[in-house]
């Protein structure tokens, strides 16, 4: 699986739709400061439903829209899509290419698709879970990350470790059974009280 293209469209300084190919092996984006080279990163975690609106250099979430220039007016809503190679199956969908898409739009209000089908956040993150893609996964390695990673609490440098490994997904479905069974238990309680209480 690897990134082949990517898609902004209204996102930070990308007003316009921009198109960026990338073919399998290393790819360098060059460019001036400020030309906008960490807006393409700070897509592709957007997408993958990064929240923080501070960690992609903002305040607030609507700071990823377009905001305006001296030639152009704002825009109301920016909009990023990946389409990533799946020809080895790595992603558990039948196709060969998956575009995976965010829009926001100035009220705040985040759309996700999954080939151009609408889809829940939730269903991105566990489409990626296990990648080593996902906006906490190792696929990013931001400025400042690698020390941040050795420097971290060990409970927490095991996370990555446990991506890398591929168990987080059997992980979550755990914590969501043991939710369940919790659940259940509690409801078996109540019936056992209605029970003795019409005894
Ligand atoms: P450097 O090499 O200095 O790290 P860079 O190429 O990574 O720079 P970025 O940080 O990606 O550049 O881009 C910064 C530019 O993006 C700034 O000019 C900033 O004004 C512009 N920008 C960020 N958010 C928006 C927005 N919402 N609307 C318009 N422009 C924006």
């Amino acid at each position: 699986m690897f990134l082949k293209r990517i898609e902004l469209s209204g996102f930070k300084s990308f007003a316009d739709r921009t198109e960026m190919e990338f073919v399998n092996g290393i790819t360098a984006v060059v460019g001036p400061n400020g030309s906008g080279k960490s807006n393409i990163s700070d897509g592709i975690r957007w997408v993958l439903g990064e929240q923080s609106a501070k960690s992609l250099r903002g305040g607030k979430m609507e700071d990823v829209i377009f905001a305006g220039s001296d030639a152009r007016k704002a825009v109301n809503y920016g909009e990023v899509s990946l389409t990533l190679d799946n020809s080895d199956e790595s992603l558990p969908l039948e196709y060969n290419e998956v575009t995976v898409t965010r829009r926001v739009h100035r009220s705040g209000e985040s759309e996700y698709m999954i080939n151009k089908q609408p889809c829940r956040l939730k269903d991105i993150t566990e489409l990626f879970m296990d990648t080593g893609i996902g906006k906490e996964a190792y696929s990013i390695i931001g400025q400042g990350r690698i020390e941040e990673i050795l420097s971290t609490r060990s409970e927490d440098r095991r996370g990555i470790f446990e991506e890398a490994s591929g168990i987080v997904k059997y992980k979550s479905r755990k914590r969501e059974a043991q939710k369940k069974l919790d659940d259940t238990e509690q409801n078996l309680l109540r019936i056992h009280d209605l029970v003795t209480e019409l005894e």
